[in-house]
């Protein structure tokens, strides 16, 4: 469908239902056919794969799910969008829609019981700006059975990912995701081909699941405690800012201690540190807690 059809048949679609959009829950709705391409392209689908969407939206990107993917299980909180969803998707049983809200659903069982006859899976969405960051997390973290996500975020979010050490965009986000995955640009989208367009420029990011984290820890809580340690205040060293958020009242000077038996400068900052030293770094005060 061109950009003219996609962008006509949601207004008419929205117009019928009378619906109003809600900027509440990140409602921009995808309309260039192109960056739907895009998109497909880099989830590499077929009739093996099965595919879980989170916010459907009016189908736009559904509907070409439903074309390359063997199964598609499409999560949307509002209310409102189920029935226009189920509506359209009524004559295609591999598809199927499901009210509730991707924070909080099973998604391990939502996969299993929608998806259960294909293969391999992936996460293929536009996500909802305000819950962007903790739906990403949430898909990583849970180790889901997934060899892929490809998301459409904002694309301050996306630079953040893609970050290298030492960069102003370099955070706990970056460190987290390329633990879990490997990331991939994939395109820059413009804010006008939106309805109704956000104040945003997005980008499509395509992360590769690991089979494996990406760095080995002993304890992969104390390791995620020490990152956001030393993220907590960006502006100090590494030694104070450990100091201040990690070191449950221990001197100074031990801190000092357990950085320099990491190899690495005390006077550094948290954000020039590598995957590798931040793992290294938990592992000498999983030694020490011993
Ligand atoms: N996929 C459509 C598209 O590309 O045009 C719509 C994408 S729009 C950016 C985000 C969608 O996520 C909206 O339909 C919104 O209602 C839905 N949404 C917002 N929060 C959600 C949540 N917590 N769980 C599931 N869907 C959510």
């Amino acid at each position: 469908m061109a950009e003219q059809a996609i962008a006509g048949r949601t207004r008419e679609l929205l117009a019928r239902h009378g619906l109003v959009l809600k900027k509440s829950l990140g409602q921009h709705f995808l309309t260039d056919p192109h960056i739907l391409n895009k998109m497909i392209d880099a989830a590499e689908l077929g009739s093996d794969a099965g595919v879980l969407e989170i916010g459907p939206g009016v189908g736009a990107l559904t509907e070409r799910l439903a074309e390359e993917a063997g199964s598609v299980a499409a999560v949307e909180l509002d209310a409102r969008l189920v029935p226009v969803l189920k509506e359209l998707f009524l004559s295609s049983p591999h598809v199927h829609i499901i009210h509730g809200d991707a924070m909080k659903l099973d998604l391990g069982q939502v996969i299993h019981t929608c998806l259960g006859d294909t293969s391999r899976r992936s996460v293929v969405a536009n996500l909802p700006y305000y819950a962007t960051s903790p739906i990403l997390m949430r898909l990583l973290e849970e180790r889901l059975p997934l060899d892929r996500i490809v998301v459409m975020i904002q694309k301050e979010v996306a630079q953040r990912l893609m970050a290298r050490p030492g960069t102003k965009d370099y955070g706990a986000l970056t460190v987290a995701a390329r633990y879990y995955a490997e990331t991939e640009w994939v395109t820059r989208v413009p804010g006008h081909v939106f309805i109704p367009r956000p104040q945003v420029d997005s980008a499509v990011i395509r992360f590769h699941i690991r089979k494996q984290p990406a760095v080995e820890v002993a304890d992969e809580r104390l390791f995620f405690r020490v990152v956001r340690a030393a993220f907590g205040q960006r502006r100090k060293t590494l030694l104070n800012a450990l100091a201040a958020n990690l070191s449950e009242g221990k001197r100074k000077k031990e801190v000092n201690e357990w950085i320099l038996e990491a190899g690495i400068d005390p006077k550094r900052r948290g954000e020039t540190l590598t995957l590798e030293e931040f793992a290294g770094l938990a592992d000498v005060l999983d030694r020490k807690a011993r």
